[in-house]
């Protein structure tokens, strides 16, 4: 008996100690003030979770992407503006420019999370726009330039990672002509109210993880030699890619609707 008591006295306050960690670590707070613009209190333990998305490894696809491009069929893409099969050479886990002219998606994107990877000919047989010139054109209307701008002169606006003719890069992140490269691209959409621009475009880019292009609004569709403008269009439309003569590879495409 005398045991069982010196047991329950020792054991007392460890179950005491444990229930006080407990109470140092609530899942939320609803004794705090509301978040200004929000019906919810700091830390309020109420307000809903965020989605569980499973990260790829390795910059592969998250569980919720679309999957563009994997590496064996451009099954997802056409030729730009019709509805023949995209011709671009598929091989050896990549895409190749070929000369067969802009792919598109078949399906329409609006606001979207892009990973895309790209190679540059590892043979370097031209300068300024004539070295590796491909572009991501977002809706098919807006560019984030693709190019080999590694020691390669050609305009501030149309180098790699640029806004094509609108905005350069905030910085050259290039790797050498043939190496491999990322553009992790979020894209917000423009938004037009009675056929008048409402709110313009905003693109973040960030090539090789390095940041490209920061939150920055269009001043329109790209154009070359033009001003660039807007013009009244659907909220989503297909994403191009571009076929501007050079043989660029492709891999890993994917997006998340946003
Ligand atoms: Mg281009």
């Amino acid at each position: 008996m005398k045991l069982l008591l010196l047991t329950a006295l020792l054991l007392a306050p460890a179950l005491l100690f444990a229930n006080t960690l407990q109470d140092k670590h609530p899942t939320g707070y609803t004794d705090t003030p509301l978040v200004p613009g929000t019906k919810w209190h700091v830390h309020d333990p109420d307000r809903p979770l965020p989605r569980v998305v499973t990260p790829g490894a390795n910059n592969s696809a998250p569980s919720d992407a679309v999957v563009l491009f994997d590496g064996k069929s451009l099954d997802a893409w056409h030729k730009q503006g019709s509805n023949d099969a995209a011709a671009w050479k598929v091989e050896g886990g990549c895409a190749e420019v070929n000369g067969t002219g802009s792919i598109e998606t078949k399906e329409s994107f609006g606001d979207c999370q892009l990973h895309i990877e790209w190679a540059t000919p590892a043979k370097v047989e031209s300068d300024s726009q004539g070295r590796g010139n491909s572009g991501v054109f977002l809706m098919g209307l807006y560019e984030v330039q693709v190019l080999d701008s590694y020691e390669n002169r050609t305009y501030a606006d149309g180098q790699a990672s640029a806004l094509y003719g609108q905005f350069p890069p905030l910085v050259n992140a290039c790797r050498r002509p043939g190496e491999w490269q990322t553009y992790d691209i979020i894209f917000r959409a423009p938004r037009f109210e009675n056929g008048k621009l409402a709110k313009p475009a905003r693109v973040t880019v960030l090539q090789n993880g390095i940041l490209t292009q920061d939150a920055q609004e269009l001043l329109g569709a790209t154009m070359h030699r033009v001003a660039p403008e807007y013009t009244e269009h659907a909220a989503e439309l297909p994403l191009a890619l571009q076929d501007h003569g050079n043989p660029e590879r492709y891999r890993n495409i994917w997006i998340r609707k946003l």
